[in-house]
């Protein structure tokens, strides 16, 4: 539970909306899309015009969202909320009772969405649903982490090791849209280091969950920092997301890829070992 306590530690960034503190305005992220349509609901922005009735841009005002109650930290059921992307390890009796209360309320959004409940197709897709979310699709919220195995750097190995290939399997936390791609780790080990497939998991438990790209990259480098202690981690995720394809802006399939890139240590300065580590791992 120790490792759990930690990583709650780094979540501070995104704890920060689930305690009823923050507000839209100050958010990090105001990119995207749901943001920008809680700021539409408020007051239009007041543009000064000039005598030739053009917009004066330099005295655009843009209204401020401070006023927004605070939200809620507890469910209405007594828990404590946290992020989507967050972690907090539940018993396998919760995890039942929470499915089972999921179908109920997934049933009466089927009857809003007026989907008839003897639908032979649809009969059994509430609890398909509840079932896919808690064991699959958000597992890395309920879950621990997995067990990290590390071994002594015996040889003093002071190059970079990198894993290619990892795959990445989330949803946005925005859409609840897949996000599908693979993830490049590599680190020079500091006293110790990590069994290849324990990469893989660590990528995994964090993939689990509704996420956003940025953040995804952030957690796993920063989460390997904490445990492995190299000198230097970079994290590289490469992905499609399919809010971008399926709906929205209706991206190619093939050309909509996201990159990003979290670095920690050496990587962060040493401008020859980034050339190195990304000509290596082709981007
Ligand atoms: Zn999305």
């Amino acid at each position: 539970m120790s490792k759990m306590n930690g990583l709650n530690g780094f979540h501070r960034n995104t704890n920060g909306s689930s305690n009823g503190t923050a507000q839209k305005g100050t958010c990090e992220h105001d990119h995207d899309d749901h943001n920008h349509d809680e700021i539409a609901l408020l007051e239009p922005p007041v543009f000064g015009f000039s005598d030739d009735n053009e917009i004066d841009t330099d005295h655009v005002s843009i209204p401020r969202s401070e006023s927004l109650p605070a939200l809620p930290s507890m469910s209405s059921l007594g828990y404590k909320l946290f992020d989507a992307n967050g972690n907090t390890v539940l018993t396998a009796y919760e995890r039942e009772e929470m499915k089972r209360l999921a179908e109920q309320k997934v049933q009466e959004l089927f009857d809003i969405l007026r989907i008839d409940r003897n639908d032979p197709n649809s009969r059994d897709t509430p609890n398909r649903l509840a079932k896919m979310w808690i064991d699959e699709i958000f597992k890395g919220r309920y879950e621990a982490a997995p067990k990290v195995t590390v071994f002594p750097n015996r040889k003093q190995v002071d190059e970079l090791v990198i894993s290619k290939g990892i795959g990445v399997m989330s949803v946005c936390s925005h859409h609840w849209q897949t996000i599908s791609g693979t993830c490049t780790i590599g680190y020079i080990p500091g006293e110790s280091v990590i069994g290849l497939s324990k990469l893989t998991r660590i990528a995994d438990w964090f993939s689990r969950r509704g996420q956003i790209q940025e953040e995804l990259g952030e957690q796993i480098a920063e989460y390997l920092n904490t445990v492995l202690k190299p000198k230097a981690i970079g994290v590289v995720i490469k992905s499609r997301h399919y809010c971008m394809i399926a709906r929205g802006v209706n991206s190619e399939e093939e050309k909509a890829l996201m990159i990003t890139t979290a670095v920690r240590g050496r990587l962060e300065r040493d401008e020859t070992l980034r050339r190195e580590f990304f000509s290596l791992i082709g981007s």
